[in-house]
């Protein structure tokens, strides 16, 4: 090992030791410990992390920069909760709220599938009064509408109550999800896993635990999901570390995790959101530091609608190696908090340029990251 630490020759007198040593384990490939971790959250600088975490991509997928064609339907933004954070969820009669009939679930499932897409992602509020049977049906309509879609849809948020009230197990209920179309599981809701973080920001919805277990429970059966972890409110590095570390964990066990997505607290139209928001840099640092904890984890998105375009190639030189797809105005969950992209839509030769023009070889990908 020390040789292959002498190979890389950096040069790093002034940077503290953990930084150095989580710096070097990560370029010769080697785990890194949740101690340093943390160094890098606290104190490493951005060309090192940009350094390392560049490098690591390169090593688990080249320049190869990964998009795909899809778009969204949020079905409702009616929720049973009240996450502090939230800027999408409004209540039952305000003017910006909907709750989409199976009809119009219908109409869109099929548009997308004729505007050429491949995958659609359903996601939307815990509706108050929805129950696992209105979702299988969503499900079972989504798939006779379009064939040929991927479905990815329902986080473990929006699972866990429903499966509750169905009075069912949750290996059995997945398997019936799975029956009616559902291909696999999208990363939303992990929020922090610091349980006295989530107490403060949100503290109604599911569990750390029952969020793992719905994922682990979705392997068991096949399926494939992503994680994500919100980030730049009022948790710690300790408390990203610790998330990372439970992620990377679950992934040695199962493998089912198809890529890692962090998001940005935004702060517009939402309680949390006196607090502000952490600066770019903060985003570029944590991209890094991410791509070089979860060594097990190949794909690390950068997506596009919260991180905004012109922020894309940055991304691309702190490990990021996929960026979402071209959504087509299809979500409104960032936007209703405040960023720049008001109307998300990306076509595929702009998504490709801009990879082009930071250096990289863009890849249209499937939801399972199969080449196109
Ligand atoms: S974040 Fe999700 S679960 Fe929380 S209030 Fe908003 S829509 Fe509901």
């Amino acid at each position: 090992m020390e040789r292959k630490r002498r190979l890389i020759g950096l040069h790093l007198p002034s940077a503290p030791l953990e930084v150095r040593e989580g710096i070097e384990a990560a370029m010769a490939g080697e785990r890194l410990t949740p101690a340093q971790g943390l160094a890098l959250y606290r104190y490493a600088s951005p060309p090192l992390l940009s350094l390392a975490a560049s490098y690591t991509r390169l090593r688990l997928n080249g320049l190869s920069t990964y998009y795909n064609r899809n778009g969204h339907i949020e079905p409702t933004n009616l929720c049973r909760y009240q996450c502090s954070f939230c800027s999408f969820r409004k209540e039952r009669g305000h003017p910006e709220a909907w709750e989409l009939t199976l009809e119009q679930i219908a109409s869109k499932a099929r548009k997308l599938q004729e505007e050429g897409n491949t995958e659609v992602h359903i996601t939307g509020g815990v509706h108050p009064e929805w129950t696992f049977h209105h979702v299988v049906e969503l499900l079972q309509t989504v798939r006779q509408a379009a064939p040929r879609l991927h479905i990815k849809a329902f986080s473990a948020v929006e699972l866990v109550p429903l499966v509750r009230d169905a009075n069912l197990s949750l290996d059995v209920a997945l398997a019936q999800l799975q029956a009616a179309g559902l291909d696999s599981i999208p990363g939303g809701g992990a929020e922090i896993f610091a349980e006295e973080v989530r107490q403060q920001i949100c503290p109604e919805k599911c569990t750390a635990q029952q969020w793992l277990e719905v994922h682990w429970q979705a392997h068991r059966l096949g399926m494939r999901s992503n994680a994500t972890m919100l980030f730049g409110h009022i948790e710690g590095y300790a408390d990203r570390v610790d998330h990372l570390e439970q992620l990377r964990r679950l992934q040695d066990e199962t493998g089912g995790f198809n890529c890692f997505i962090p998001l940005k607290f935004r702060a517009a139209g939402n309680r949390l959101g006196v607090r502000g928001e952490v600066s770019t840099l903060e985003v570029l640092r944590n991209y890094a530091v991410c791509r070089l904890y979860l060594d097990n984890i190949q794909h690390l998105k950068g997506y596009w609608p919260m991180l905004g375009k012109r922020n894309i190639p940055l991304a691309l030189a702190y490990g990021v190696d996929d960026l979402d797809g071209t959504i087509g105005d299809s979500t409104r969950i960032y936007s209703m908090a405040g960023v720049e992209d008001q109307q998300p839509t990306a076509t595929v030769s702009e998504l490709r340029q801009i990879v082009l023009d930071a250096g990289y070889t863009p890849l249209e990908r499937d939801s399972l990251y199969q080449a196109v």
